[in-house]
Parts: C-alpha cells; sequence; structure tokens
C-alpha cells in the first residue's frame, strides 16, 4: 500500500506532481484522502422546497427558451426549469455549449445551490447530473480534473482492497460498535448507502479523535520544566489598582490562574476563551506586567502587522506608565530599526516585546524571557517553543482565544492546554441589536445608514467570500462596493478591502477608514480579526444564511465598541438560525448552538488542518463522539502499560507525532 502513485492507470509524472504538491505520495494516502462533502443525488426535492443557500438536487425539465447574453467578459446562460411544483431561474456564467443542449422539455437532475437574484430565488451554476446515490466531493488539487481524481481514488481502493490491518484493538471495536476498516474505507469514498457512509463515518472519526487526543496528551506529559516567575503577592492587585476602570470579576479570575501558572514550577501552557470585548487583552498586559515584576521580558504575538501596531499603541498606553518599557518588531520596519531592535531585546532594555511572528523567526536573541503571549490564529507549536528556550528552561506561554468555544469541544481540541473563561463583559456596554432584514426592506435599510452617517457614524459592510466552483460575475465584495458607490449611497465616501489586494493597499483602506476619512468600510471577512474602530455603529452582513452562527457573532463584535447604540444587519431571509443569534449576545450559548447545528467539524477551524484529516466535511461528528474518545483517551493513557492501551497510544505516537509538532499549541 505504500507503493508510488505512478502504479495507479491514469497517472503519469505530471499528475504525480500534482499530487506530491498537495502531499499525497502513496496509493495508501491516496485513500486517506477524504471526500469534502456528497452530492446528494438520491432525493431529488420538489423545487418548491428551495432555500436559499442549502444545496439540493432537483428533477426538472426545461421550460422554454434558453437566453444568452454577454457583460463585459462573461456570457450569462438563462433558463427556467419547471417541476410540478415550481418554475425557477437557472444561471450559468461562461458555459457557451449549454444552449445548443437545453431544448425545452428535456429532462435534467441538476445539483446545486439556490439564491436571491433580484429578489428572485435562483439556481445559480448547478452542476448537470447523470448517477444516482451519494457522489463524494473531494477538496480539488490543481492539476487534477475532479473527475480524473474521483478515478484515481477509486482505483487506489481497489489497489487496497481487503488489505488495511485493522490496527483498532477488536475488543475497542465491538465496544463502540465500530465496523471494520476496509469498509469504512470503501464507503467514505463511495457509499452504498446514507446508513453505510454514517457508519464509515463514525469508524474513521473514532479512530482519528481518539489517536489524536492521545498524541495531545503525549505532549502534555512530556511537557519540559518551566520558566519560575517570582513576584511578590500584591503584584497582580498594584496592576489592577493603575488601571482606569475596575476589573471585572472574571479578569480577577483568571489572572489569579495565570499568576499561579507563573509561580509554578511547570511551563504554563494556558489558553484564555472570552466573548469579543470580555477583556482578554488586558489579561494578557496584567501577564506581561506580573513577569516583568518577577524579572522576566515578555513576548506578544500577534497575526497581523496591524494588530500588532493596535498592541503595541495599547502597551505604551497602559504598561509605558508602570514603568515597562515596550518596544515594536514587525517585518516592515528598516533594516536599522530592525538592529536596534534586536540590541534593544538582547540587551533586555525592552520589557515588553510586541510583534508578529518576526518575534521568533528571525533569531531574535532574548535577554530573559519568561513569558510569550500568542493569538489563537498564529500558530506556535513546540518546535517554536523550542526555538524560544535553546538555552534555557521553556517559557510560559498563554494563548488568547479570539472565539468562544463550547466547553466539551474545547477538552477535546485543546487537550493540551488549561483553560480559563472570561464569562463576564465590563458593565456600561451597549449591546448590539440585531435584525434580519429581507430583500424587500433592503431601502429602508439604506435610509438608516444615510441617518447614522449625518450623525457622524461609520459603517461596515461584510461580503461572504466565493467559493472556488462558483462562477461569480465579480468578487461580490467588489459588486457591492460599486453598487454602493454609483448607485446606493453615492453621496458617502467607501473604502474597499478584500483578501486579492496588496496588504500595503488594504493597510491604507483600513487606516483611512479608522481615521474618520470614510463613511462605508466594505470587505470581505478580512475585518474579522480585531480592527478596533469604536465610531463604527453599524454592521450590515450580505448573504448572512452563509456564515456560521458564530463567524457572524465574530463580526458584529466589530461594532458596539463605543458608547453609541449600534446595529447589526443580517441581510437574508429570515430563519430560525438567524433568529437565534438575534435573540442573544452570549458567545458560549452561539457557539454551544453552532455545534448542535453544524456538527464539530465547523468549529475545528485552522487547528484542524494538518492534524486532523479534512475530510468528511471535517468529521462533523457529533459531540457525543467527541465524548466517547476523550473519556476512552483519559482511561487508556490511565493504564499505558496494559497491552491494548500499548497498542493504541503506540498506533497515536506513530499517526501524529510529527504533525502536531508545529500546532500542538495554535
Ligand atoms: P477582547 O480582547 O476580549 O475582545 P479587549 O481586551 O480588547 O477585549 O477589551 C475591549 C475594551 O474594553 C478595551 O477598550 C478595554 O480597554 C476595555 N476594558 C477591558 N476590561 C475592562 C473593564 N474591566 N472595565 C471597563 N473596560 C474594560
Ligand atoms: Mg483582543
Amino acid at each position: 500500500m505504500d507503493i508510488s502513485l505512478s502504479q495507479i492507470r491514469g497517472i503519469g509524472p505530471a499528475r504525480v506532481k500534482a499530487f506530491e504538491a498537495a502531499g499525497i505520495r502513496t496509493v495508501r494516502e491516496l485513500t486517506m484522502f477524504l471526500p469534502r462533502e456528497y452530492r446528494d443525488l438520491s432525493s431529488p426535492v420538489p423545487l418548491a422546497t428551495l432555500k436559499p443557500g442549502e444545496a439540493a438536487a432537483v428533477r426538472v425539465r426545461v421550460a422554454g427558451e434558453v437566453s444568452e447574453r454577454r457583460a463585459k467578459r462573461l456570457l450569462i446562460t438563462k433558463l427556467y426549469v419547471t417541476d410540478d411544483t415550481d418554475t425557477v431561474q437557472v444561471v450559468w456564467y461562461n458555459q457557451p455549449w449549454l444552449k445548443k443542449q437545453m431544448p425545452a422539455g428535456r429532462e435534467l437532475l441538476l445539483y446545486g445551490k439556490a439564491e436571491f437574484r433580484q429578489g428572485y430565488l435562483s439556481l445559480i451554476s448547478p452542476t448537470i447530473e447523470q448517477d444516482q446515490g451519494l457522489i463524494p466531493v473531494y477538496r480539488s488539487i490543481p492539476g487534477i480534473p475532479p473527475k480524473a481524481l474521483r478515478q484515481s481514488v477509486e482505483a487506489a481502493l481497489k489497489l487496497c482492497e481487503g488489505q488495511w490491518p485493522d490496527e483498532l484493538p477488536e475488543a475497542l471495536r465491538r465496544r463502540y460498535g465500530l465496523c471494520e476498516r476496509n469498509f469504512a474505507m470503501r464507503n467514505a469514498h463511495f457509499p452504498d448507502s446514507p446508513e453505510a457512509l454514517e457508519a464509515a463515518r463514525r469508524r474513521i472519526a473514532f479512530e482519528e479523535l481518539l489517536l489524536y487526543q492521545i498524541a495531545l496528551r503525549l505532549f502534555r506529559s512530556s511537557g519540559r520544566s518551566g520558566v519560575k516567575i517570582a513576584f511578590d503577592d500584591g503584584a497582580a492587585e498594584a496592576f489592577w489598582g493603575r488601571l482606569p476602570f475596575e476589573p471585572t470579576a472574571a479578569q480577577r479570575r483568571v489572572l489569579s490562574e495565570v499568576a499561579a501558572d507563573l509561580r509554578s514550577e511547570r511551563a504554563m501552557a494556558r489558553m484564555v476563551q472570552g466573548d469579543v470585548g470580555s477583556g482578554k487583552t488586558v489579561i494578557a498586559f496584567a501577564a506581561m506586567a506580573l513577569s516583568h515584576a518577577g524579572g522576566w521580558q515578555s513576548a506578544l504575538m500577534a497575526p497581523t502587522e496591524v494588530l500588532a501596531r493596535q498592541h503595541y499603541e495599547a502597551a505604551r498606553r497602559l504598561l509605558e506608565p508602570m514603568g515597562m518599557k515596550a518596544g515594536l518588531l514587525v517585518g516592515s520596519l528598516t533594516p536599522k530599526q530592525h538592529r536596534l531592535a534586536h540590541e534593544a531585546i538582547a540587551a533586555g532594555e525592552w520589557d515588553a516585546v510586541i510583534g508578529t511572528h518576526a518575534l521568533i523567526t528571525e533569531g531574535v536573541e532574548y535577554r530573559r524571557l519568561g513569558l510569550v503571549v500568542t493569538d489563537e490564529q498564529h500558530r506556535f507549536g513546540v518546535r517554536q517553543r523550542t526555538l524560544l528556550s535553546e538555552k534555557g528552561d521553556a517559557p510560559n506561554v498563554l494563548v488568547m482565544s479570539a472565539t468562544p468555544i463550547p466547553r466539551t469541544l474545547s477538552l477535546i481540541l485543546y487537550g493540551d492546554l488549561d483553560i480559563s473563561i472570561v464569562d463576564e463583559l465590563p458593565p456600561g456596554r451597549t449591546p448590539v441589536s440585531t435584525r434580519i432584514v429581507p430583500e424587500a426592506k433592503r431601502e429602508a435599510m439604506y435610509g438608516f445608514l444615510r441617518q447614522e452617517v449625518k450623525k457622524g457614524r461609520q459603517v461596515y459592510f461584510v461580503c461572504p467570500l466565493v467559493e472556488e466552483s462558483e462562477a461569480v460575475e465579480a468578487l461580490p465584495a467588489e459588486a457591492v462596493y460599486e453598487d454602493l458607490r454609483t448607485n446606493r449611497l453615492s453621496e458617502l465616501r467607501i473604502e474597499l478591502v478584500h483578501g486579492r489586494m496588496k496588504s500595503a493597499d488594504k493597510d491604507a483602506a483600513l487606516e483611512r477608514f479608522r481615521a474618520g476619512e470614510a463613511d462605508v468600510l466594505v470587505s470581505t471577512t478580512v475585518i474579522e480579526v480585531g480592527v478596533n474602530v469604536p465610531n463604527a455603529t453599524v454592521m450590515v452582513i450580505e448573504n448572512a444564511e452563509r456564515f456560521g452562527l458564530a463567524q457572524l457573532h465574530q463580526l458584529r463584535g466589530r461594532v458596539g465598541r463605543g458608547a453609541h447604540a449600534s446595529w447589526c444587519f443580517l441581510m437574508a431571509e429570515p430563519n430560525s438560525r438567524l433568529k437565534f443569534l438575534a435573540s442573544t449576545t452570549d458567545g458560549f450559548k452561539i457557539a454551544q448552538k453552532d455545534m448542535e447545528l453544524r456538527g464539530p467539524g465547523e468549529l475545528f477551524g485552522t487547528r484542524q488542518s494538518g492534524t486532523l484529516s479534512g475530510g468528511i466535511g471535517s468529521l462533523a461528528g457529533d459531540a457525543e463522539l467527541l465524548k466517547l474518545t476523550h473519556d476512552e483517551a483519559r482511561s487508556l493513557m490511565a493504564r499505558p502499560d496494559a497491552p491494548d492501551a500499548q497498542a493504541v497510544i503506540a498506533l497515536a505516537r506513530q499517526r501524529f507525532a510529527e504533525r502536531l509538532k508545529d500546532v500542538a499549541i495554535n
């Protein structure tokens, strides 16, 4: 099974290269490349039941003429399809061959998503299907067409057929009613039925989650002794006393947990979770002040330069009056500034060093580094921790999480970290009012926006990213920007920010918005991470049905940061999910609901990439499976010398150890 891919018919040298670039070298690895999702063609739905944003199969007839229209370089093909329940418009882009293939009356099996276009529900770029049943959809690999990919996987499975040794002990499989491995692999790719797929998913997810958690625990128990920081009992109170505001009870509690870690022999590995605005950054600064009080340097690492600068400004306001010197180290400094920064760090002149990844990748020599604070989005693995501590004990690590995560899930994803929760917001916040705005009310909303801008406030527009598989006329953010600028809000000053822009242009646009030189900022989700503009009071989220609840909550946290009343407008037809979001502002409740609705896989986010395999909807298992594997991992690790435990632990080491090195803390 560890044979080369070139053994498979149809895979020549060029494709071998393309697979290798995607990290797939052997037949075995190809079989482990699980589908991202499945097209369920087994039960087409009536047109009348199509819902915006949900993918579905429909069995329809072409009704009437096909129309073609050109818009710039785009060819737009439209036609109406019908079944006994309804008639719906279908839109395709740049598919010139379609027109001839769509005589009136032709029967079609279509699969795709419906969306509102100009107020009507339309099917956008559906695929035309021949097969029946559940069809695997793989993450696309550049250089391998989808059909060839599917055939290659099928051939790889044939080569491996019956050869998977079942590595999980049989007693374990029996106890949890897990299907046999060969069956699982075949059905994970080409399910015989929804039930067979579910059994396969459960088996593979169980194995993966169990081994992952054991691997995390292996790391944990091998954690090295850490820098022990001694400071006065009154140091925390002294810090709080110098703040311009009273800390919340939750902030006090979390800081005392952090303080106990800093003082102990073992290296701290702790994550702080809390809702947007719960005051996590202040806790980070407090920890840095404690470290300073004990005579140690600290570093704060942010995922982007904009955020690093923001933290640096805050540190100067807060920490310098307390006698700490803060310094900034980011990639864009001039060579001379770099040299000076390195010198100041090595000489111990800077007590609190704030920056981006440059903090650990440029061979910076610290004088006495006792604490590293990092943002969750930032990968910070065991390897990097070792980089920082080659000559001494491991520094203490504090991870600030941007999103609340349900407790059950935290235990599993971050089994290698202790967790502190900031479950209280500072007083005096004006909560964000959330409203669902259907298309019919769009005009009225623009009127409201104009009023807010007249009062001197600012507005965010957030648009979803386009999926690779969709051919759309323009990036939604660009289209919205053009529409606002030339049409709907043409009297206002509008800026655009999206992921394909140069980062200098992006920063400049953000800066103009922050400085109040623009009224409206249109963006993709790039603003999710940490822009702080207290004067912005309205957030409009286009196609809100496309976002997960936790993400919507994160986005709306960008407003409501100042003294003024704030609003979040979800542009979508009302549904129970969005109504739930409008009804609460508790991030943990929302995360819990998100997990119930979409499965925990969606919440795995970046942490999961590179560790757990990304297939089968990111192993979107159920909370129950997470709990079972968590308990089983604990029980196996409690008796590591028992033969069955030994076998599973060895397997976890082999499967995950290398991969976990880079992401153990992240
Ligand atoms: P988070 O990082 O958790 O989203 P921040 O630490 O950025 O939140 O805090 C948000 C804002 O609230 C900041 O302006 C901060 O100064 C302020 N803040 C933090 N803690 C308190 C408190 N206890 N009382 C009043 N304001 C606070
Ligand atoms: Mg923060």
